[in-house]
């Protein structure tokens, strides 16, 4: 149930490795239909991306791991780009500008047998904000005569256009030795973004659930919301509320009511928000209905959260409408549906009446400092070897898996990778998994827990 948790063992010391530092990232970006996916196709060298023939169909960013000339880079497909469609499709511009602030280099495509739009023309001017290496390519250029509309893209002024032809493999093989050269080695962007700054939260829930009138009682007024304009910056779509003494950024606020009440599309917009939410920050603060049974919708958002590696609060919100009876039932709910997250902080609150939403700052700082946390390897090892000792690993087929040691790889969230002689029974890693979290309090934040097999 929680394999969350557990990850399967690394098949290599560079996959060790890359946990460490990151391989970097391109993201590729272009208007809706240019062929990006067919590209991040041809690159992948399968049929992964979705590839749609309907102009205008908007997708998520997705990442892919893939690899030249024996290295390894991410691709962050961005889905459309449109600018002036409003509405949806100005959130997927959103999109795509986080995407850009989160890579190393940006790959432009640019449709030759369309030319060049105003669409890309704005896009290049918010990719010269950006300052980022910048690649333009000329896709769809499947043949000699394609060469000769591709010069034009010279006037973008981003230099040499790299001509290919994504369905036919025409030309990748060398721009994927420009984009290698562009790229650095290891990832350099820095996703503690905006360092120092306040801690970034996610306020996420089924619609309805209370999450504008938590925001407005936290920020005691009513906000004007904002509409946020593609290729503006983003930051208006978040917004910063001190509590506790401290400010706290709540991210993306602007996408909790925005067309949350339009039927159309209303599921799709308001899964997009939670993914783009949880991206950018590093605590979800979920919400849930503390008077209604907990639904799927609910337990998705929470599994969300939890796969996006972020620290986690479960808030029960409209506290005021819960008798005793419901109280008893709802305790059962979360036993059965919730018990994968038992580690996050719960808190009963009423957005309408103010209870116990003072409650909310010091869970939220609980789970970030477990979010944060660091256990020096010493100490990491001390906790296993007692750990084997008192109870070694079963005994399978004859063999016993040993545990050579551990370190923590990573923090925010916390990753730790074990070094073993053999393969743990998952059941092993879920019981060291429980001894972390009882002795060194990992309450609000997942775990990754590796295992790298050493013959
Ligand atoms: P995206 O929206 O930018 O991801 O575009 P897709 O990858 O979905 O491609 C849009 C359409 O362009 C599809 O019908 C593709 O088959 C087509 N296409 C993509 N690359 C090429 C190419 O190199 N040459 C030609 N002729 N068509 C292409
Ligand atoms: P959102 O869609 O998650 O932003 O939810 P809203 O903040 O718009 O709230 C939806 C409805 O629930 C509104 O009618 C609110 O007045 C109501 N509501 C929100 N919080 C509470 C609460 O704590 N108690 C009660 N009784 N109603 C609430």
């Amino acid at each position: 149930e929680d394999d969350l948790e557990l990850l399967d063992a690394y098949e290599s010391d560079a996959q060790a490795t890359a946990l460490v530092r990151p391989a970097p990232v391109l993201a590729i970006v272009g208007r809706p239909n240019v062929g990006k996916s067919t590209l991040v196709n041809r690159i992948l060298g399968r049929r992964e991306a979705v590839v749609e023939d309907v102009p205008g169909v908007t997708r998520d960013r997705v990442r892919y791991g893939a690899e030249w000339g024996g290295r390894p880079l991410t691709l962050v497909d961005t889905g459309g780009w449109d600018i002036d469609v409003r509405g949806m499709s100005s959130r997927i511009a959103g999109q795509a500008e986080i995407a850009v602030s989160q890579s190393d280099a940006v790959l432009l495509v640019v449709d030759v047998t369309t030319g060049v739009t105003s669409t890309d023309e704005h896009v290049v001017r918010m990719l010269r904000r950006a300052g980022k290496p910048v690649i333009l390519t000329a896709n769809k250029v499947d043949d000699e005569r394609g060469e000769i509309q591709a010069a034009e893209l010279w006037a973008l002024g981003l230099g040499e256009p790299r001509t290919v032809s994504a369905m036919h493999g025409r030309g990748v093989a060398d721009l994927l030795d420009v984009i290698m050269e562009t790229l650095p080695e290891f990832s350099e962007v820095d996703d503690a973004e905006e360092p120092g700054g306040p801690r970034r939260i996610a306020l996420v829930g089924r619609p309805n659930v209370g999450k504008s009138s938590l925001l407005n009682h936290l920020a005691k007024e009513e906000r004007v919301i904002v509409d946020n304009v593609a290729g503006t910056t983003r930051d208006p779509v978040d917004q910063v509320v001190e509590l506790g003494g401290k400010p706290w950024k709540f991210v993306d606020t602007a996408g909790i009511k925005k067309r949350a009440r339009q039927a159309s599309g209303a599921d799709y917009y308001a899964s997009l928000r939670t993914q783009t939410a949880l991206e950018r920050a590093e605590l979800a603060l979920v919400l849930l209905e503390a008077n209604e049974p907990l639904s799927e919708q609910d337990i998705r958002i929470v599994r969300s959260a939890t796969e996006a590696g972020r620290a986690l609060v479960l808030a029960f919100n409209k506290w005021d409408l819960v008798d005793e009876e419901r109280r008893h039932w709802l305790g059962r709910e979360i036993e059965k549906d919730l018990a994968h997250v038992e580690w996050a902080p719960r808190v009963n609150i009423s957005a309408k009446t103010g209870r116990h939403a003072d409650k909310l700052v010091p869970a939220m700082e609980h789970a970030l400092k477990s979010w944060d946390m660091r256990i020096p390897t010493s100490r990491l090892n001390a906790f296993l070897g007692e750990l084997v000792a008192a109870n070694p690993h079963p005994v399978r087929g004859g063999k016993q898996p040993r545990i050579l040691f551990g370190t923590q790889v990573s923090s925010r969230p916390p990753h730790i990778v074990v070094f073993t002689t053999g393969f743990l029974d998952p059941g092993y890693r879920r019981f060291i998994l429980r001894r972390l979290r009882e002795t060194f309090d990992f309450t609000g934040t997942p775990i990754q827990l590796g295992m790298r097999i050493r013959e």
